[in-house]
């Protein structure tokens, strides 16, 4: 991985917060909550219920502090009591948060549910969604009941309604009818937007504080290196006046509620240094796979990655250099890069393992070939993953070591070579090829595909967001 500016990343997520809190609908929300938090003492006061409210309830699902879980005893589920349901209907709500250990009988009992009813309502949502498989830590519930007023019975309550919440956009609900329980699913379309987002790169900053003032999301930033990952290396490529656009999608539920970030579906990087500018085009291939493309519909994930450890630091370049041990002058044949033993190594490109062990001054030494032309060595290293032996098949970004310093090293750093037709070359400077390149078929689809991204990219207000159909862009 590269290096995180995790003291950037807070500092902009108080700015952030700052510029929340003057928003009028964070004000209103605040009077509101406070507004709640009188009423729920007034109403707790009174209460008879022997069901001690652990928080108000101000949306449908609130989540559980963790701290007010804690202080409780374990496994009991924790409640949020809600009071408009009260004022209302002279029902009571309650949201729970799934935790491990949590069952629906257990979550239901805790209300004085009786269990003929808990064993009605798991029979009536089992064919749709097994209640017995409730997700710790995603899964909320929210139930209503009817209180009982019954000082000598242990049931204190009927369930009227059970609702799973599954995701933002999918929930089971079970209504009780005179019949018994009704069960239906409530599913929500997803609508996207789509956000175009672009900045330069100033003096003293990098290119994740740069994209971060402009309100690119830190996921869109990582999915931004990754998919340059193969072209750029962002440790040692990135100087100032270099310019990114970024056009990538907002998810959100038919309520309107954000869900989330969806793909990047257009970026651009122009690289002042080499008066380059890279751009990549989101595009669903005739096999459904989504992948990134060039201009021209190259692919943008390449055969090998330049660097297998992302953001290591290179401690020594290829070509003459004098041998830090052996005193006199010789070519190095690979890259060395510093890094702590330990660091786990990521293969360069998926291949066969061709040899694996002790090789005179390499140390711990594993060579992977990759196909007829190219392979990759890595050397030094503290030990092998476990698993990895001469003859197995692996993945790209797949862990084969860990950084050492065995062999002729002076310190923990991995000593990366790439070999091609034999021949030793520069991996920082070697063109590599891409790999599923489109056919020539495809490329016509391709190209459409790219002209629609342009103009949609056009269309939208820089540092803006539009809402777009996305079903548009892609067909
Ligand atoms: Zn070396």
């Amino acid at each position: 991985m590269y290096n995180i500016p995790i003291m950037t990343n807070f500092k902009n997520a108080h700015k952030n917060i700052k510029k929340y809190i003057k928003k009028p609908h964070f004000q209103v929300f605040a009077l509101s909550f406070s507004l709640c938090m009188i009423f729920f003492f007034i109403i707790s006061k009174q209460s008879g219920s022997n069901i001690a409210p652990v928080a108000e309830l101000d949306s449908e699902v609130a989540p559980i502090d963790n701290n007010i879980r804690n202080t409780l005893s374990n496994n009991i589920p924790q409640k949020i009591n809600s009071f408009f349901g009260d004022m209302f209907s002279g029902l009571k709500e309650y949201s729970f948060e799934v935790k491990k250990g949590d069952s629906l009988a257990s979550i239901l009992s805790s209300l004085g549910i009786c269990y003929s009813e808990i064993l009605e309502v798991s029979k009536a949502i089992d064919p749709i969604s097994s209640t017995s498989e409730l997700k710790p830590d995603n899964d909320k519930l929210i139930v209503r009941v009817k209180p009982i007023d019954n000082q000598d019975s242990k049931i204190k309550a009927e369930l009227k309604v059970l609702e799973i919440v599954k995701s933002p956009i999918y929930r089971v609900k079970a209504e009780k009818t005179t019949d018994g329980f009704r069960t239906m699913e409530e599913k929500s379309d997803i609508t996207s937007e789509l956000v175009r987002k672009e900045g330069d790169v100033p003096k003293g900053v990098g290119l994740i504080e740069a994209a971060l003032a402009q309100g690119v999301p830190y996921n869109i930033i990582d999915k931004f290196y990754e998919i340059f990952s193969f072209d750029v290396d962002f440790e040692r490529d990135i100087y100032p006046g270099d310019k990114f656009q970024i056009m990538y999608e907002n998810l959100y539920s038919d309520d309107g509620d954000y869900i989330g970030n969806g793909d990047v579906v257009f970026a651009s990087l122009y690289l002042n240094s080499r008066q380059q500018e890279f751009k990549l085009y989101r595009y669903e291939n005739e096999k459904g796979i989504v992948a990134y493309y060039d201009e021209t519909g190259k692919s943008a994930s390449k055969t090998l990655k330049k660097s297998p450890i992302n953001g290591a630091r290179i401690s020594s370049k290829y070509g003459k250099r004098k041998h830090p041990i052996l005193g006199y002058s010789r070519a190095h044949q690979g890259i060395d890069f510093a890094a702590p033993s330990g660091t786990p190594i990521p293969a360069a490109g998926s291949g066969k393992v061709v040899f694996k062990g002790w090789k005179n001054g390499y140390g711990n030494y594993i060579k992977i070939k990759h196909n007829g032309t190219y392979s990759t060595a890595y050397a030094h290293m503290k030990g092998f993953k476990s698993g990895i032996k001469v003859g197995s098949q692996v993945n790209q970004g797949q862990i084969i070591g860990y950084v050492g310093s065995t062999g002729l090293s002076t310190g923990p750093h991995l000593h990366y070579e790439i070999i091609k037709d034999g021949k030793h070359v520069n991996p920082l400077t070697i063109k590599l090829p891409s790999i599923q390149n489109l056919s020539s078929q495809e490329i016509v689809k391709f190209n459409t595909n790219k002209d629609k991204i342009n103009i949609q990219f056009a269309v939208l207000d820089k540092n803006f967001s539009q809402f777009a159909s996305l079903i548009d862009i892609n067909k």
